[in-house]
């Protein structure tokens, strides 16, 4: 784990129910979080730094604090993802 990690991660304990950080019980990400700039690591698992349960943030469409996709609505209300317009834009630092 890196300095910078530990920090992030300062005073969270791992329990049976999940990692608790500051009283919140925190669940690891899922596979649409991958890529996403908000996955933090501790005691070798990936949690999300600014949503303490991303399964149930992608049960209701697309994350919105994702940094690796672009959530827009489509026909139908539908949320469509796009990771390339997600992708330049993170490059372009916005
Ligand atoms: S911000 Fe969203 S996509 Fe990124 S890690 Fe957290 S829950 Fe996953």
């Amino acid at each position: 784990m890196s300095a910078k990690t530990a920090t992030a991660w300062a005073g969270a304990e791992k329990t049976p129910e999940g990692v608790v950080f500051n009283g919140v019980t925190i669940q690891p990400v899922v596979e649409n979080c991958d890529g996403c700039e908000r996955i933090k690591e501790f005691e070798g698992e990936k949690f999300c730094g600014s949503y303490p349960s991303p399964e149930m943030k992608w049960k209701l469409g697309a994350c919105n604090f994702a940094t690796h996709v672009k959530a827009t609505l489509g026909e139908g209300g539908k949320v469509k993802i796009n990771p390339l317009k997600a992708s330049k834009r993170a490059a372009r630092g916005r």
